[in-house]
């Protein structure tokens, strides 16, 4: 299976039954329509473009509700895919599951798992896996059909009467009920080399070959595509792609894998190696009796991910940072960030800290990524403003171990505080403005002085970040008073307060009528400049504006 499946459910009565079926897949998420089931992972407003997204993304669909409805669902969509994702209904009180798209997706498996957890009998109307107990079409992880096209033909002369032998060894076709005959004309080969196709054989290629690369190459491929070639085996049976940890962040070796959609491993100690079976330029291939277990071979590059939440509702949060957080084995960041973040699973491990170890945090996320898990770094709003991602790249700066240079580390953006308030509150940061942290813990109080004085003789706009706190109480008020020598008091002024989270709150007013008192450290200040301009809004309240011109000088 390729991904999480999603369990759909429309009220709060199939609740039951999809936690008994997310207990199966733990890394599934549960869909519940909103206004009718609550505290479930995912809430949707339409069935329909849920359902059709879901299914055009590839997403494995495990509906608790009648077929009708998913059927009617997904009629419009249904021949966009060559290869569609498994999709099952399933009775909300678990008493029938019911495969309904996805053959060759491993519907039928997926209905077996589910109708076994559930002690009942999947709905299998597939004949081929009637007759036989097993899609030959679709063999289990480790085994790859030659070719589609000429299987079918070949399940429906075994479907007609035909007799079939089976050469090579593939213990799940043992347990199939196969009409298996030792000198029938028809035969299944399980090979891991290349052979001519002839219409009385079907040719299943088991996963045995890994390729150790000695050397990357821009050629890579065309090189392994030579090899395999002389070898006389199939590029079908190639399990991964290994090599010395030395090249882990060789891109020309990612490249490679990704165009052959193998995943590629790194070897400490070589005589975990699978057998020799050809030596080759810059290559080695190996072949070990059995379908290769990649993820026992080895280990994977490390990653870390270092992501912004946004301000706080998983709206805002950027796709790419959804999907790093339910990849992530291991999530570090300030505990409030981290409970934030989810839905997580059980078995994702949090390491909370305090919001001023950062540095700490960054060296261990390192240690982790080294090892080869995936992890994530979290920060609110976006990691590269006054966050995470600075304390990362400085212990990576600092940093002389090897390991740690080949993590591959990555940074998303997220929405940072000041663009959350400033877009609820209208456009104050229309034209030129600065972030400033009132913070003086990193930097010496006369640095930020010195940069108030110059930004508001600018006329920049201006957002402060970590404006007060009980350790720094007069900040703030020493920064107003810079500010109130250059700017009249009708200069215009955003308070934003816990932006995107529950309790948030918008305050316009002008810098007259600021005090220290109205602000607080989950509050972002903005500043409006001499252009900055507010009226009145239909709902109540009033928008807030810089405009994008600039009268000439
Ligand atoms: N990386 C974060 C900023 C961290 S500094 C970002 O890009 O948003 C912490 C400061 O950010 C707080 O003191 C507060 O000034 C501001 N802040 C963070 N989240 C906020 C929110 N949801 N609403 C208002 N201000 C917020």
């Amino acid at each position: 299976m390729t991904s999480a499946p999603a369990i759909i459910i429309l009220g709060s009565s199939a609740l039951p039954c999809a936690r008994r079926i997310q207990a199966l897949y733990p890394q599934a998420q549960i869909y519940g329509l909103s206004g009718r089931v609550a505290g479930v992972e995912q809430l949707y407003d339409n069935f329909g473009n849920t359902l059709r997204a879901l299914y055009r993304a590839g997403t494995p669909i495990i509906a608790l509700c009648a077929v009708g409805i998913v059927i009617r669902s997904l009629a419009s969509v249904l021949g966009e895919k060559d290869c569609e994702p498994p999709v099952l209904a399933v009775a909300e009180d678990g008493s029938a599951v019911v495969p309904l798209l996805g053959g060759l997706g491993g519907v039928n498996r997926m209905a077996r798992e589910v109708a076994a957890h559930l002690e009942v009998n999947a709905a299998i109307t597939t004949s081929g896996e009637l007759r036989f107990g097993t899609c030959l079409l679709e063999p289990p992880a480790g085994y790859v059909l030659a070719d589609l096209e000429q299987g079918k033909g070949f399940v429906s002369d075994l479907l007609g009467g035909q007799t079939v032998r089976i050469e090579g060894d593939a213990p799940w076709l043992a347990q199939a009920k196969l009409p298996v005959d030792n000198s029938a004309a028809r035969v299944i080969h399980i090979s891991p080399h290349t052979r001519a196709t002839n219409p009385d054989e079907l040719l299943i290629h088991p996963q045995q070959v890994a390729v150790w690369v000695e050397q990357a190459s821009p050629a890579l491929v065309s090189e392994l595509q030579q090899a395999l070639q002389t070898s006389n085996l199939a590029a079908q049976s190639l399990a991964c792609l290994l090599a010395v940890p030395a090249l882990m962040a060789n891109t020309e070796l990612h490249a490679a894998a990704a165009q052959l959609k193998l995943p590629l491993r790194f070897i400490d100690d070589v005589s975990q190696l699978p057998p020799l079976h050809s030596q080759h330029a810059n290559l080695r291939l190996l072949l070990a009796a059995t379908p290769i277990d990649t993820s026992q071979l080895g280990r994977p590059r490390g990653r870390l991910t270092v992501i912004g939440l946004g301000p706080g509702a998983a709206e805002f949060m950027v796709p790419a940072a959804r999907q790093a957080l339910d990849e992530a084995q291991d999530l570090l960041g300030y505990e409030t960030y981290i409970n934030m973040a989810g839905p997580l699973r059980p078995e994702q491990v949090r390491h909370c800290t305090d919001n001023r170890e950062e540095m700490q945090r960054a060296r261990h996320a390192f240690e982790l990524a080294a090892s080869g898990r995936r992890v994530v770094v979290v920060s609110s709003g976006d990691p590269g403003v006054f966050a995470m991602a600075a304390a990362v790249l400085e212990a990576l700066h600092e940093s002389t171990d090897a390991e740690w240079q080949r993590v591959d580390l990555q940074v998303f953006p997220g929405v940072s505080a000041a663009l959350a308030t400033a877009a609820k509150a209208g456009a104050p940061l229309g034209h030129d403005f600065c972030l400033i942290s009132l913070s003086d813990n990193l930097k010496p109080w006369a640095i930020i002085e010195k940069r108030l004085e110059h930004a508001a003789a600018a006329d920049l706009v201006m957002a402060f970040y970590n404006p007060i706190s009980k350790a720094r109480p007069w900040q703030l008020g020493s920064a107003l008073e810079i500010i109130r020598q250059q700017r009249t008091p009708e200069t215009l002024v955003v308070l934003g307060r816990d932006i995107g989270r529950p309790g948030e709150t918008l305050h316009t007013l002008t810098l007259g009528e600021l005090t220290s008192e109205m602000v607080d450290m989950r509050t972002l200040v903005i500043i409006g400049s001499s252009q900055t301009c507010r009226f009145p809004r239909a709902e109540g309240g009033e928008w807030v504006y810089t405009p994008r011109s600039y009268p000439q000088i």
